[in-house]
């Protein structure tokens, strides 16, 4: 019968396909990488339709994920909460390069802009947000959670030590 044989073509492609999948796994991940880049709305779409399809695979998935970047993600609701506070006080966002806080930490020394003391750092706005100061790069120092709570919408010199 045609139809049998049509069966057991597409179950060999199928199979071939995974084994291929299975040894070549950078060289797929290359191909989906490319597929991503080239299509993001597709691909966008496939993979919350998976998700919806897949939510056990995808809780198992996601955990594994934060685990690794737990750091990240920490960063990027930080982040986040800055800019909300910034866009509800009507200030503006500015410019915000991709690694931005982790080059002034460096050019800083790792250490509080005011104090010069090497402790726990936080982002602190030298022109205060209140103060109608920018959440962007210019305006962004490394602050100790000390002088940063006594600071308050102060305005402070940062010194580079
Ligand atoms: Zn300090």
């Amino acid at each position: 019968m045609p139809n049998k044989d049509i069966v057991k073509r597409r179950e060999t492609c199928r199979l071939a396909e995974i084994r291929y999948r299975i040894n070549h796994p950078e060289k797929v991940k290359e191909s989906q990488r490319k597929y991503r880049e080239a299509h993001p709305d597709r691909a966008k779409e496939q993979s919350s339709r998976w998700r919806l399809a897949h939510p056990k695979e995808f809780k198992v998935l996601y955990e594994k994920w934060e685990k690794n970047h737990r750091e990240r993600r920490r960063e990027f609701w930080r982040e986040n909460w800055m800019k909300r506070r910034a866009f509800k006080l009507g200030t503006r966002v500015g410019r915000l390069p991709r690694g931005y806080w982790k080059a002034i930490v460096t050019l800083y020394g790792g250490h509080c802009a005011y104090c010069g003391l090497s402790k726990p750092l936080c982002r602190d706005h030298v022109i205060p947000l209140v103060r109608g100061g920018r959440h962007e790069v210019e305006n962004i120092v490394p602050a100790c959670v000390s002088c940063n709570s006594s600071k308050k919408d102060r305005l402070w010199l940062p010194v580079i030590v």
